[in-house]
């Protein structure tokens, strides 16, 4: 049975399909590299913004979903356009409307996702989300940390103090809310890093994404890292500090992404670039501690079996998974279908 609340039980509970979240890239820029704020970003970021670079070879994002679409190539599956690269909102109103009428002409479409950071929004553009007629209306904002030593040494061009009241304001109109932290921040320790989730967590948020700190060739991170200025978490330490956090982490918190997804450029640690022995190692040791998502939240007693989607589990157990849906429902209506 999963430990964590994944995106995969969300969407499987609620629309009883195959969800894919299809990676575009809308040819955007980030205030932190465009010159608004800074010109060369975040210390942690590479030139490509996180995304797929997919734009400069085919620009439409019909065509690029098309692409993913045929990647996937299952005739059952919805879709979430989900706006990776950089900061999709650091635009003007009108170009964000018009990214949104493209995704919306996207086949079998069932939501959006749009990463931003919280300087790339205001109440027009959240009152332009909000407008979206699409079940799965997410903004993904880039956090990482909420101390401010931490942002201004990694270069973030903005501090937290303006976070919270934008996940509020997107909250309040129905957008959910996903934020991003990063674990083994430059200068953070273990008590750092739980602050942090333990204050986005008292935010009307919906989901989050957690992954450590890796060092990208080419970024200012790779050239502290090598000086010796920077030191990332080992894999041990990681999951120290993930059977720390998940424990506090209330059940109706979608984890998007507990494990790294590193790209080629990966320099440190190597262990990041092992996804498949992290996703093995996480849960078992979280079977092995008999912890789970919420333990020392509001599911002290028991693991939810609706972490899990009904076909992960055995047929002995769905009459008392369809009750615990049933209570699930009159807690979290936005849940479950
Ligand atoms: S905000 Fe995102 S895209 Fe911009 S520099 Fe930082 S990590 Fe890169």
């Amino acid at each position: 049975m999963n430990r964590i609340h994944s995106l995969y039980a969300y969407f499987r509970r609620k629309y009883k399909c195959r969800i894919q979240k299809l990676p575009l890239d809308a040819n955007a820029t980030c205030p932190n590299r465009d010159g608004t704020v800074a010109t060369y970003g975040c210390t942690f970021c590479n030139a490509k913004g996180s995304g797929t670079g997919l734009a400069k070879i085919m620009p439409s994002l019909r065509e690029q979903a098309h692409h993913w679409q045929q990647h996937y190539n299952r005739a059952d599956m919805k879709n979430i356009a989900y706006l990776q690269s950089f900061s999709n909102t650091h635009c003007s109103p009108e170009r964000l409307q018009q990214i949104l009428k493209e995704c919306n002409e996207i086949p079998n479409l069932l939501g959006i996702a749009i990463g931003t950071r919280a300087d790339c929004l205001d109440d027009e553009k959240i009152a332009i989300l909000a407008d979206i007629d699409l079940p799965e209306v997410w903004l993904e904002i880039g956090v990482q940390s909420i101390h401010t030593r931490t942002l201004e040494r990694i270069n973030r061009g903005h501090l937290f103090d303006i976070v919270p009241d934008i996940v509020r304001k997107a909250s309040e109109q129905g957008i959910f809310i996903c934020l991003h932290l990063m674990a083994g921040l430059p200068g953070e320790s273990a008590e750092d890093f739980l602050s942090t989730l333990h204050t986005v967590l008292s935010l009307p948020i919906h989901a989050l994404k957690i992954h450590n700190t890796f060092v990208n060739s080419g970024t200012v991170l790779e050239q502290e890292y090598k000086r010796g200025d920077y030191t990332p978490l080992t894999q041990e330490e990681y999951i120290e500090l993930m059977c720390r956090a998940i424990p506090s982490i209330p059940s109706h918190i979608i984890l998007q992404r507990i494990i790294a997804d590193p790209e080629k450029t990966l320099v440190a640690p190597t262990w990041a670039g092992d996804k498949n022995k992290l996703t093995r190692l996480l849960p078992d040791t979280f079977e092995e501690r008999g912890i789970w998502q919420g333990c020392d939240a509001d599911v002290p007693n028991k693991l939810p079996l609706w972490f899990s989607s009904i076909e992960e589990l055995p047929h002995a157990l769905h009459e008392d998974y369809m009750q615990e849906i049933e209570e699930l429902h009159s807690i979290h209506p936005w849940l479950v279908s």
